[in-house]
C-alpha cells in the first residue's frame, strides 16, 4: 500500500516551533520570547508562565502527559528526568498544569553525573535551565524542553552551555569584523551540518555478542574472505529491509523537524549515512543527539539494531561525523562564500584566515574535542584522517594565498598584478570538486568540513572548540583593524603576514602518506596519536587563556571537563577488557575445548581402527597451541588489571594505554586464528561473516 505523504505537514508536527507559538501566543509574548531567542536576552518571570501554559496545552493536544527537561552531562550523552503535568485538584480529581517556573528550572537529582570532580557531595544536586533557543517539542508522550546543566555553586555541568557562550563570543567578534566593512549586522551565527554514519545488524546477532552488548564494538573477530575490497557497497543500491527503516527513519525526523535530507550506503559492509540540512550550531547539536537517540530506536522497529561506535569492527572502515561548519549573518550572508565582487572578496580572505590562523593555533584543542577510546581506533588506520590536524584550502585558493604571501608591498601589488590586490581581488571560483577525503579540516566552497569526529560524538565540543578559536582570532584582527589608518592597506599586511605565519597548517596532499607524518613533525606540527596524549593538553595555559578571555569555561571548569575525559577514556577501556576476559572464559576456552574434545576422540577412534592419518592430530596440536597462549594471555590481561595504579587519573589512563591496550591485543590475536581453525558449530557467538553481509 503505498499512499502519498504530505511531508510539509507532517515536518516539525511534534515541534513547538515558530508557527505553533504564533499561533498559540499573545503577540507581545511572541514578540519578547523571539526577542530572547535572537539576542540571548534573559526571559521575564510573566512571559515564561504564559509560554509554559502554552506549551502545556500544546503537548498535552500531541499526547503528552509529562514533561522533561532534557540535557547533555558532560557524558555526551541525553539526559532526562519526566515529572507528570498532574496536580491534585480539592475534589480529589487532577488538573493538567504547567508554571513558568517549572518551564525555566528544573532539580533533576543529578548527583550521579560526572562532574569531574566539580561538585562537592553536600551540594550535589545541580539544575536545569530551560535554553529558550532551541525548540521544545513531544516524543513517546513527553513535552522534551531543551535545557542548560549547572551546579547550584553556578558551575557548568553540561555541553549545551558553553556552546552557546562559544556562539555568542564569534557572533561578537564576527560584528565587529563586519563593522570594518561597513555592515552593521547584530548577530552572526555559527552553522553546522552533520553528516552521521551507522552501522545496521540483525537483532539476533547482536543480541549472541556480550561485547557488543556491553561496548558497542567487537572485541574479537576474524577478517572475513570478503571485506570492503570489492568497494560494491558505497553508494550502492539500498536493500528492501535498510531502505524500509531509512523511510521511517526519515519520517520520525522530520516530526522533530529535523532537515533529514540526504541517505546513502556507505563504504563499509552495513554501513550507511544520513545528512541533514545544515542549521544554527546549537539546534544542530540537540538534533544530531536525537537524530542518534532515533536511529537506534527505529532500527529495533525493524529488526535492527543500530550500532554508533567509531570502531564497531576491526577491518573494515569505522564510523565518522563530517561536521560542516560556516558562520551566517541574520541577513543569511554566508561568511564562507567566496564573493562575487573585488571588496566581498576581502571580506572572505579576513574570515578564511581567521579560520587558517584559528586551526593552527589550537590544533590540539581540535584534537582534543574527537579524543575519545573509540574514535582512538579510526584517525591515523588510513580510513579516517590522520591524527594530524591540518587544513585543505584547494588549489585555487592555494593560488590566490601564494600570490598575497608573495609580494612585498600593497601598492606595488595593486600597481602590478591587477588580479590580486583587494582592490581588485578576482573572482574567486567555487571549488567544490574537493574529494580529498584525507584531510581533517577541508575548506568544501563555502564551508569547512572538519573529518575527525567519531560517530558518537556530541558534536558540541568540536564546536565549542571551533567558535571560540575563530572569536579570538576575529578579535585579534579587529583589534587591529579597527585602528588602521588605512584600513585596505592593514587588511592586506595583515593578511599577508598571518598566511605567512600560519601557512604550515595547510596541506592539499595526501593525509594517509606517511611521508606526510615526517612533513608535518618537520612543519611542528602536533601528531596526538591517542586521546591519552591529546587530553593534557587542553588545560595548557594557551588554551586556559583562550576560553577564559571569552568567557566560554572557567579554569576550574576546564580542569573538571579534562577530568572527566580522562576518566571516561579509562572506564571505557577497562569495560572492554573485562568483557574480554569474561568472553574468553566463558565462551572461547569452552568452545576450543570441546572441539579439541572431539578432535582427539577422532584421532584415537583413527587410531583403534588401524587409520594412519596425520591432519587431524596436526590440527589438535595447533589448535591446543593457540588455547594454551590464549588461556595464559587472557589471565595476564587480568594480572595488569589488577595492577592498575592508584593516584593520579593521568597516571591511570597512560597505564591504561601502554600496558592494558597491548594486553588486549594479545588476547585477540590468538582468539581470531581459533576462530578460523575451530568448525564453525562450535564457535559460540556469529562471526564477521555471519554479522556483515546479511543485512
Ligand atoms: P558533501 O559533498 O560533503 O556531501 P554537501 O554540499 O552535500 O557536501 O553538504 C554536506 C553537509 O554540509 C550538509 O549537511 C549540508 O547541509 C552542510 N552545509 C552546507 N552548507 C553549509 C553551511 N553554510 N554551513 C554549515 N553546513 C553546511
Ligand atoms: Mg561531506
Amino acid at each position: 500500500m503505498s499512499t502519498a505523504k504530505n511531508v510539509p505537514a507532517l515536518f516539525g508536527s511534534m515541534v513547538f516551533n515558530e508557527t505553533v507559538m504564533k499561533e498559540r501566543l499573545p503577540k507581545d509574548v511572541y514578540r519578547k520570547l523571539k526577542k530572547t531567542m535572537r539576542e540571548g536576552t534573559a526571559i521575564d518571570a510573566d512571559v515564561a508562565a504564559v509560554v509554559a501554559t502554552a506549551m502545556k496545552d500544546w503537548a498535552v493536544s500531541k499526547g503528552a502527559t509529562h514533561y522533561t527537561h532534557w540535557f547533555q552531562p558532560m557524558t555526551g550523552i541525553t539526559a532526562e528526568k519526566h515529572d507528570s503535568f498532574i496536580s491534585p485538584t480539592d475534589d480529589g480529581g487532577v488538573m493538567m498544569e504547567f508554571s513558568g517556573k517549572e518551564l525555566i528550572k528544573g532539580e533533576p537529582d543529578a548527583s550521579s553525573f560526572p562532574s569531574g570532580g566539580l561538585r562537592a557531595t553536600f551540594e550535589a544536586r545541580g539544575y536545569t535551565a530551560w535554553d529558550p533557543t532551541s525548540y521544545a517539542f513531544v516524543k513517546d508522550g513527553s513535552l522534551y524542553i531543551p535545557t542548560a546543566f549547572c551546579s547550584f555553586t553556578g558551575e557548568i555541568l553540561d555541553k549545551k552551555t558553553p556552546l552557546l557562550r562559544s556562539m555568542e563570543a564569534v557572533s561578537a567578534q564576527a560584528c565587529r569584523v563586519l563593522k570594518l566593512f561597513g555592515k552593521d549586522v547584530r548577530r552572526v551565527t555559527a552553522t553546522v551540518g552533520p553528516e552521521q554514519e551507522y552501522f545496521l545488524i540483525e537483532k539476533e546477532d547482536y543480541a549472541k555478542r556480550k561485547d557488543l552488548i556491553f561496548t558497542g564494538r567487537t572485541l574479537f573477530g576474524a577478517k572475513p574472505p570478503k571485506g570492503q575490497e570489492m568497494e560494491d557497497h558505497y553508494f550502492g543500491s539500498i536493500r528492501p529491509r535498510v531502505a524500509a527503516f531509512m523511510a521511517e527513519l526519515d519520517e520520525e525526523l522530520w516530526k522533530f523537524g529535523i532537515f533529514s535530507k540526504t541517505k546513502h550506503n556507505e563504504v563499509a559492509p552495513c554501513q550507511h549515512e544520513m545528512a541533514p540540512v545544515f542549521t544554527t550550531v546549537n539546534i544542530a547539536s540537540d538534533h544530531n543527539q536525537l537524530t542518534m537517540e532515533v536511529m537506534k530506536r527505529v532500527a529495533q522497529k525493524h529488526g535492527f539494531i543500530c550500532l554508533l561506535h567509531e570502531k564497531p569492527f576491526d577491518g573494515v572502515n569505522g564510523s565518522g561525523k563530517h561536521n560542516n561548519w560556516s558562520l551566517s549573518t541574520d541577513d543569511g550572508e554566508n561568511l564562507l562564500e567566496p564573493g562575487k565582487t573585488p571588496s566581498e572578496n576581502a571580506q572572505f580572505l579576513l574570515f578564511l584566515t581567521a579560520v587558517i590562523k584559528a586551526v593552527d593555533e589550537y590544533q590540539d584543542l581540535l584534537r582534543i574535542s574527537v579524543a575519545t577510546a573509540g574514535n582512538d581506533h579510526r584517525l591515523g588506520a588510513n580510513e579516517a584522517p590522520p591524527a594530524i590536524v591540518s587544513m585543505f584550502i584547494g588549489d585555487e585558493l592555494q593560488a590566490i594565498l601564494d600570490a598575497i604571501e608573495a609580494e612585498t608591498d600593497y601598492t606595488e601589488m595593486v600597481k602590478t598584478k591587477m588580479g590580486l590586490g583587494v582592490s581588485a581581488l578576482p573572482d574567486i571560483p567555487k571549488d567544490t570538486t574537493d574529494r580529498n577525503r584525507t584531510s581533517p579540516f577541508a575548506f568544501t566552497g563555502n564551508k569547512f568540513e572538519f573529518r575527525m569526529l567519531g560517530s558518537a560524538l556530541n558534536i558540541a565540543c568540536p564546536n565549542i572548540m571551533i567558535n571560540t578559536a575563530v572569536a579570538e582570532e576575529l578579535r585579534q584582527f579587529a583589534d587591529e583593524l579597527e585602528g588602521a589608518a588605512d584600513f585596505r592597506a592593514a587588511l592586506i599586511d595583515l593578511i599577508r603576514r598571518e598566511v605567512k605565519a600560519h601557512k604550515r597548517i595547510i596541506f592539499n596532499g595526501n593525509g594517509y602518506d606517511d611521508a606526510w607524518i615526517a612533513e608535518a613533525e618537520k612543519r611542528g606540527l602536533h601528531n596526538l596519536k591517542s586521546t591519552a596524549e591529546a587530553l593534557p593538553h587542553y588545560t595548557d595555559a594557551h588554551n586556559v587563556e583562550l576560553f577564559t578571555r571569552h568567557g566560554v569555561y572557567t579554569r576550574i571548569e576546564m580542569e573538571s571537563r579534562e577530568e572527566a575525559l580522562l576518566e571516561e577514556y579509562y572506564k571505557t577501556l577497562r569495560i572492554e577488557a573485562l568483557t574480554m576476559i569474561d568472553m574468553v572464559r566463558e565462551e572461547i576456552l569452552p568452545a576450543c575445548i570441546s572441539f579439541q574434545h572431539d578432535l582427539a576422540e577422532t584421532v584415537l577412534r583413527k587410531k583403534e581402527a588401524g587409520i594412519a592419518g596425520g591432519m587431524e592430530s596436526g590440527l589438535l596440536s595447533e589448535v591446543s597451541d593457540k588455547t594454551e597462549t590464549l588461556y595464559r594471555n587472557n589471565e595476564a590481561l587480568e594480572q595488569v588489571l589488577n595492577h592498575t595504579p592508584v593516584g593520579k587519573v593521568q597516571e591511570i589512563v597512560n597505564y591504561y594505554h601502554d600496558v592494558i591496550l597491548p594486553a588486549m591485543d594479545a588476547v585477540r590475536a590468538p582468539a581470531d586464528q581459533l576462530e578460523t581453525l575451530v568448525g564453525k558449530k562450535y564457535w559460540p557467538f556469529p562471526t564477521y561473516s555471519d554479522i556483515l553481509f546479511y543485512v
